[in-house]
């Protein structure tokens, strides 16, 4: 019998479920890891459309063909307006994508990661090695910690605060309540700058109101910026941009865009301004 044979008989899908009535299901290739850490399900699949990918609690964190779209959007957005960003938070972000983003930026001198799940940066450090570029670079503070508690004790202040969580549920979920975004806005310098994904205003409208009226409750300028990432559910994805004193638009830094010369795949100076037009929907969830 054939290898060949035996192939086509391999017959295994990953689904994750939205909401439990829709989803979206990949052909695997290959399981890598399958692992539980003291937090989550670990698991790291191989599929046939969309690379590798990792997955936390049975949901799709990042696939090597769209991390791209998420790690630019998260990092670059507030780097290309913040007018001296030296000092940069980092919540979550296990899988080292936001952290290789934020590093690029040479202005950056000095970046604290706070993850709660040590088994994840090391799950990616050996699956995705183009991840976890970052984790080697000398102006990188790795801390394993519960980002909430960490903002609660730590006496830092920072530039730019960008909370790279999972969904809220099981240890990120007390990254989406009032006195975490408290507690991060007490760790912003003068003139800082919060980012945070904020899920999919189409998937999770509750979510996103409420996350947006505790924002707008503690900072001057609320906006929400988006991004394509078919990975995830619905492929439109959010993101907040907090500041009391910046505007993502009107403080974008043409000369910096224009020197630094970035290759990146999907973020550019028309999609950091498009990004910030919304669908009316989306409009409506965070009036
Ligand atoms: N890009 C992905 C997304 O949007 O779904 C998430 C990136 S990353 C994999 C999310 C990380 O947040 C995980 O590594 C998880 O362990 C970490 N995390 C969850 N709760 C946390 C907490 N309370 N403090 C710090 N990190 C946390």
């Amino acid at each position: 019998m054939s290898f060949k044979y035996f192939e086509d008989l391999w017959n295994l899908w990953y689904t994750e479920l939205h909401n439990g009535t829709a989803g979206l299901t990949l052909k695997i290739k290959k399981v890598l890891y399958s692992g539980e850490s003291r937090f989550q399900r670990i698991e790291v699949f191989d599929t046939y459309e969309y690379g590798k990918m990792l997955v936390l609690y049975g949901s799709i964190m990042f696939t090597e063909r769209d991390e791209f779209v998420y790690h630019e959007m998260i990092a670059h957005v507030p780097l290309f307006v913040h007018p001296s960003p030296e000092k940069v938070l980092v919540i979550g972000g296990g899988d080292g994508g936001t952290v290789r983003e934020v590093l690029r930026h040479p202005e950056v001198k000095n970046l604290t990661m706070v993850e709660i799940d040590q088994q994840v940066v090391e799950v990616s450090k050996k699956f995705f090695p183009t991840m976890s570029s970052g984790f080697s670079d000398p102006r990188l503070n790795l801390l394993f910690k519960d980002g909430a508690e960490f903002v609660k004790n730590d006496r830092e202040k920072y530039d730019i605060l960008i909370v790279d969580s999972a969904d809220p549920v099981g240890p990120a979920d007390v990254l989406f309540r009032e006195e975490f975004f408290r507690n991060t806005k007490e760790r912003l310098k003068d003139g800082g700058i919060f980012v945070a994904q904020t899920e999919s205003p189409f998937y999770h409208p509750d979510i996103v109101k409420n996350t947006y009226s505790i924002l707008k409750g503690l900072y001057k300028n609320v906006f929400m910026y988006w991004a394509w990432i078919p990975a995830y559910p619905s492929g439109i994805w959010s993101f907040c941009f907090c500041s009391d004193t910046l505007h993502p638009l009107e403080n974008f830094r043409e000369d910096k865009y224009k020197t630094l010369k970035l290759k990146t795949k999907y973020y550019n100076k028309g999609v950091h301004f498009g990004a910030f037009s919304l669908p009316n929907f989306a409009e409506e969830l965070i009036k």
